[in-house]
């Protein structure tokens, strides 16, 4: 961190940030809450190998931040928040080591609410459920939303059709080719909802069995070189893999049209998505078209709690959000991952506002 604590927190207006130690456990963890304005400040729970404590809690803001921008941009009323613990997630992992994490994010009374992240699985966000109900992520058996890559995997659709619009003027999938790097749970699932569509999908990835898997039941067309992808000939290129495939070796090999895909940070640095910009690419901002899941998930906190039917239709709006973003580009002349931070923080100045007329009634009242 090139400047100190206080002054990081004051240029990019952070609430708290939280050190956590149980030496009894072994626990070290940093807890950043960057903006509540929308609501508890919320997001995953990472463990890392972390080279510094500088390291851990610099990665704990930048990390909360984006969650900040991530459910402001998905319409959800959450704010940024996450937590890392400091350790190696293979041999450091332990039932009291969560239970006393979790019984850190119990004190904080529902400012931060904990969720999975790298290094973390649904295993110790029970832990953490033994000791705080400020768990979102959690197995449907313990009351969560259960798998939730279907719904990023249609919430990346959406936005990819939302810039297909802007790049073709029609959203239509039929006859469009699409090449999705990566067929885990996200790039599996996008694969069938392409190819249902009318899509011709070129599918890649390190495993040649899910590579097989999507052929065989989708008529995907396979492609060897799972790392060449990006420079198909085709409309739209689909990261659902690894971060930072915009990069400088990539980015003058694309010759589509749309960039949308589920993977987080696919740009390298801003500066790729000013040259997708000048290249006449349209690139739906990561964290807009892969917030899905996180709609999905978080949907339980809704009045009523989990509906999957309102959960879905929500997912489904990440197609206007993609659009609005994409307007915004376009009439301010900005790149679109410009846009999006723009887009989140007009909703959040709206909300706030929001809430400072009612708080004003709320004192007339009494
Ligand atoms: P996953 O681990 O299930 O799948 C990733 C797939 O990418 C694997 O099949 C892996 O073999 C493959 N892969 C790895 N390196 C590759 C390469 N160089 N070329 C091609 N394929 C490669 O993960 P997932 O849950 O499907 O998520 C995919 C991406 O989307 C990740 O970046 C994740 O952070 C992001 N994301 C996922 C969700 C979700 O709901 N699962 C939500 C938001 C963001």
């Amino acid at each position: 961190m090139e400047s100190t604590i206080f002054e990081y927190m004051g240029k990019y207006d952070y609430e708290n940030v939280f050190l956590c130690q149980d030496r009894s456990v072994g626990l070290r963890a940093v807890i950043a809450i960057h903006d509540t304005t929308l609501g508890p400040a919320t997001g995953g729970c990472r463990m890392w190998t972390y080279a510094s404590e500088g390291a851990a809690i610099e990665d704990a803001m930048r990390l909360a931040k984006g969650m900040t921008y991530k459910y402001a941009a998905a319409g959800v009323n959450l704010g940024g928040g996450k937590v890392v613990v400091m350790g190696d997630p293979r041999t450091e992992k332990t039932e009291a080591l969560f239970r006393s994490l979790g019984r850190f994010i119990n004190r904080l009374g529902g400012i931060y609410i904990t969720g999975e992240d790298v290094g973390t699985t649904l295993r110790e966000m029970e832990y953490m459920r033994m000791e705080t109900p400020y768990v979102i992520t959690l197995p449907a058996s313990w009351g969560g939303a259960g798998p939730i890559s279907p719904a990023t995997a249609l919430g990346v659709v959406e936005a990819m059709q939302a810039a297909l619009e802007q790049a073709y003027g029609s959203d239509t999938l039929a006859g469009r080719t699409v090449a999705v790097q990566g067929l885990g749970m996200v790039g599996y699932e996008a694969v069938r909802i392409l190819r249902e569509a009318g899509a011709t999908v070129y599918a890649g990835d390190i495993d040649a069995a899910k590579v097989r898997r999507v052929v065989e039941e989708y008529g995907a067309i396979p492609v060897e070189d799972p790392n060449r992808m990006h420079a198909l000939d085709v409309d739209v290129y689909c990261p659902c893999a690894l971060g930072a495939t915009i990069n400088d070796q990539t980015i003058e090999e694309l010759r589509c049209k749309v960039v949308a895909g589920s993977a987080n940070n696919q740009l390298h640095e801003e500066r790729h998505g000013d040259r997708l910009q000048e290249k006449g690419i349209w690139y739906a901002p990561d964290y807009v078209a892969n917030a899905g899941g996180t709609i999905y998930d978080t949907d339980r906190l809704l009045p009523g709690g989990m509906n999957h039917e309102r959960a879905m239709e929500n997912v489904r709006r990440i197609r206007e959000t993609t659009r609005e973003v994409l307007r915004i580009a376009r009439t301010e002349g900005i790149p679109t991952y410009r846009a999006a931070d723009r887009y989140a923080e007009r909703r959040i100045a709206q909300v706030a506002k929001a809430k400072a007329l009612r708080a004003a009634s709320d004192v007339q009242m009494r």
